[in-house]
């Protein structure tokens, strides 16, 4: 919009850029993201080419899967590398003849030694939801691959450079927005009243549906569903740094998990030391997450920490305690952040068209919603989110921005 030569006003409620792609550079020595880790499907991503030293993590990424105190010895994880192979092409067999309301969870491969493990993975850690809460074609839609791009500077690093020297006003929560004025829109907050041509809302589903911002008038009945339709699940992430020179014999940028029994199980997976730098990170996801999101604000980090302290304890026993400070640790607390209320979104069973529906513009060009949530095959990610921008702001120039 800038480079077309338009006034553009960024109202941003917190007092950072970013919003979920979030890195705190120093706190562990070396930046930690908080929220979105990766580029995905870097060839098509946006961001990949403003990235500094993108690395790709497929590359150099080894596995190692516990089940119970002993890592799962190579006939085992030959049969997990093949339940994993036949997930996504039973499902993807599934799509012409599945009913419209079907679920992901539907097509997904039960009661082998592997199953429930790839379900966790593929459900709660990697969708931050079970798989039966998600539709089956948009699940399939919004299968990503790689390269999958890690960032020395971090995702939340790329955007706060990104942002540098913006027309971003910090602290400004628009509370109510009137899109149908004469004039174009008049968004109103703590900054008092702003009219413009056209607005581009970003404000992640979660927000919107907790009726964050009120529309005036209302938003039309099938944008209003389509908000309720595309909720957001939960994925938070932890940041532990190494007490001394045990690695727990990971080398840099391996993965580590545990096989489970059910896809609901608060199992966490982690990545440890990227770029060799001595901190591994953590994630747990699903109804496992939002049962600490429970907790609230004041208890949740520390009960996350606390978890993943305990879960690193079922392989390492008390080496886990020895090898890893207990300060500073960090732990993300998406659910209780008033402005994502939850990590990314996904699609209600029988919902796929939801993003499609909640892309389109209203009110000839005045307003239009954008972010991860609007787009129909990179969703849940920072490039759909960026990809997702860019094309409502060429369809406002084409439009109301005349
Ligand atoms: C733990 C975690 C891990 C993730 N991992 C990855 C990953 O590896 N790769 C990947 O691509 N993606 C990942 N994601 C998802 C990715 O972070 C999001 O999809 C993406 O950042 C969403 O961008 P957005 O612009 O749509 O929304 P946001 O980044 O949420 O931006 C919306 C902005 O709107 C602001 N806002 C909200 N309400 C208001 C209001 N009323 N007034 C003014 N401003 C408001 C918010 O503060 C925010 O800054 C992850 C997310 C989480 C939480």
């Amino acid at each position: 919009m800038l480079a077309a030569g338009r006034s553009v006003q960024v109202l941003e409620a917190r007092n950072r850029p970013g919003g979920r792609a979030w890195t705190d550079p120093d706190t562990l020595g070396s930046p930690f993201d908080y929220g979105a880790t990766w580029l995905h499907q870097a060839e098509q991503n946006g961001l990949a080419a403003l990235a500094k030293g993108g690395f790709d993590h497929d590359t150099v990424r080894s596995h190692r899967c516990y089940i119970g105190s002993r890592p799962a010895g190579g006939a085992e994880m030959a049969e997990y590398d093949a339940t994993y192979a036949a997930f996504h092409p039973r499902l993807a067999a599934a799509r012409g003849t599945a009913p419209p309301d079907a679920t992901a969870a539907d097509y997904a491969p039960r009661g082998g030694e592997w199953d429930a493990t790839v379900a966790h993975w593929e459900g709660p850690v990697i969708c931050a939801a079970p798989l039966a809460a998600m539709d089956l074609r948009d699940f399939l839609d919004t299968q990503l691959g790689g390269p999958n791009l890690l960032l020395p500077e971090g995702i939340g690093g790329l955007l706060t450079r990104l942002a540098a020297g913006l027309p971003i006003a910090y602290g400004a929560a628009v509370q109510r927005l009137a899109w149908q004025e004469a004039g174009g829109v008049v968004a109103e907050g703590p900054f008092g009243r702003i009219a413009a041509r056209a607005a581009i809302v970003t404000a992640p589903t979660a927000v919107l549906a907790a009726g964050a911002i009120r529309f005036a008038p209302e938003l039309p009945a099938d944008t209003a569903q389509a908000i309720h339709d595309l909720p957001l699940g939960l994925l938070n992430k932890v940041g532990l740094r190494a007490a001394g020179l045990d690695r727990l014999g990971l080398p840099p940028f391996a993965g580590l998990e545990r096989r489970v029994q059910r896809e609901e199980e608060a199992a966490m997976t982690f990545v440890a030391w990227p770029f060799a730098r001595d901190h591994m990170m953590g994630f747990i996801g699903g109804e496992a997450a939002w049962a600490l999101s429970r907790l609230g604000p004041d208890k949740a980090p520390a009960a996350l920490l606390e978890h993943a302290f305990a879960e690193l304890s079922l392989a390492y026993g008390p080496r886990a305690a020895r090898a890893l400070r207990r300060e500073p640790a960090l732990a993300s607390d998406w659910g209780n952040d008033p402005w994502s209320l939850g990590a990314y979104s996904h699609a209600r069973p029988g919902r796929a068209e939801a993003r499609r529906i909640l892309a389109r513009s209203l009110g000839e060009g005045r307003l239009s919603f954008a972010g991860e949530a609007c787009h129909p095959r990179f969703a849940a990610t920072v490039g759909g989110a960026w990809a997702s921008g860019e094309q409502a702001a060429a369809a406002v120039l084409a439009t109301a921005g005349r």
